[in-house]
């Protein structure tokens, strides 16, 4: 029997994309408007199922792109080779892709080439530099291009797709879902994050949550990064460093040989969302290259250094909640050492504050989806504390 329902298929592939989709499945799950099916590009099984599981919101179909060392080309060129067989035999009334990997790229892509109208998460996002992140940047970009329906979270984000000659009536302004995930998560309490790192060790310390990945750090950057790290134990007794390293190899042959086996240095896998989540909130600050984090961080309170030279995130930075600190070793030291050491300074940064999102991004999505199929109303936009007429500054 055919499915009644709108036909959606949500793509997702690498672990921001699940966190960033898993409130938007959960909403579109009991709803009998859509019969949703869901495909993943990559396996990132033991990441995944924390947030897909219990309730099951599995994957339907496991396109399997990803080969070792693999480059964005071969990923690209796999996940269209690999999903077009799966939307001629679904033909889907939609494909609902988040944010820029090359998967989501390749993917609006493959919709694109079959006439399948294709919704974008996290749309709008521009650092304005081609090259950070990379390939990101160019991906947002181009699926500004191919994409029928733009989820922006914050309303700089539509106003930067508008200037692209998007449609006004295209675009809703969401919110960022991660900030759901986050609510969600925290609500079913601790994240096990003791099964890493031990309570005696961060007991009457400050902990300082690492997390880099991004790939134009791997040469050289990532190094830098350490080095600050090693100096910033060195200085501060007090100071633990938790860094889950991201399993590139790349990552790894930066990282190990300078901060494997220092004391107060806790070098662990990456961690399931719930545990990250319960690191965020127990750490002192963050230094990350992540976009995700950015947004959560000041969701949490938790002081964010970027590591970065630019970031399309600036609400952070407008509501000092966040610094662009670059990337290299004195930068990091010089901003977590003037945290850790100037009170008043870190309670300025320290303050919970709700600029990417109020926890209803994905009711508002799943609103949009309803509009546009001519079942429900427009829905209400999230009005950031920090668009940019409330910040003063151009987008
Ligand atoms: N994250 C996680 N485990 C980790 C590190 C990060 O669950 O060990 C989460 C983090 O909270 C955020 C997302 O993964 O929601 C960010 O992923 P990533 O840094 O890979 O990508 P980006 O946000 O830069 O696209």
């Amino acid at each position: 029997m055919a499915p009644k329902g709108r036909r959606l298929l949500v793509l997702f592939g690498t672990r921001p994309e699940a966190i960033k989709l898993f409130p938007v499945l959960a909403r579109l799950a009991g709803d009998e408007r859509f019969a949703v099916r869901v495909v993943a590009t990559h396996q990132h099984r033991e990441l995944l199922d924390g947030l897909l599981g219990p309730d099951a919101i599995r994957a339907d179909h496991e396109l399997a792109v990803m080969r070792p060392g693999q480059g964005p080309a071969e990923t690209a060129a796999r996940t269209l080779a690999g999903l077009d067989p799966v939307l001629a035999e679904l033909s889907p009334e939609m494909l609902l892709v988040q944010g820029d990997t090359t998967s989501a790229f390749a993917g609006g892509l493959a919709a694109f080439y079959r006439g399948i109208p294709v919704a974008h998460v996290e749309a709008g996002l521009r650092s304005r530099d081609r090259c950070h992140p990379f390939p990101e940047e160019v991906h947002r970009r181009l699926l500004s291009v191919v994409a029928d329906l733009h989820f922006a979270p914050r309303e700089r984000d539509a106003e930067h797709l508008r200037a692209e000659g998007v449609e006004s009536s295209r675009i809703h302004v969401t919110g960022n879902p991660v900030i759901d995930a986050l609510r969600a998560i925290r609500a079913r309490g601790l994240g096990g994050l003791e099964r890493w790192v031990a309570s005696e060790q961060l007991e009457g310390r400050r902990m300082l949550l690492v997390s880099a990945h991004r790939r134009e750090s791997h040469d050289g950057p990532i190094a830098e990064l350490c080095l600050g790290l090693r100096d910033l134990v060195e200085r501060f007794p007090d100071l633990v460093v938790v860094f889950p390293v991201h399993a590139n190899p790349a990552v790894r042959r930066a990282v190990t040989p300078i901060l494997g086996g220092l004391k107060r240095v806790r070098l662990v896998e990456p961690l399931p969302y719930e545990a990250f989540a319960e690191a965020m909130a127990r750490a002192s600050l963050i230094v990350t290259d992540s976009g995700g984090v950015q947004e959560e961080a000041p969701a949490l309170g938790r002081p964010v250094l970027v590591f970065r030279e630019v970031t399309e995130r600036v609400d952070g930075v407008e509501h000092h909640a966040a610094r662009v600190v670059g990337r290299e070793r004195e930068g990091v030291v010089k901003e977590v050492a003037r945290l850790l050491e100037d009170e008043h300074a870190y309670r300025e940064m320290a303050r919970p504050r709700d600029l990417y999102g109020d926890g209803r991004a994905a009711e508002r999505i799943v609103g949009g989806l309803l509009h546009h199929f001519g079942l429900g109303e427009r829905p209400e936009p999230f009005r950031s504390p920090s668009g940019p007429e409330a910040a003063g500054g151009p987008a």
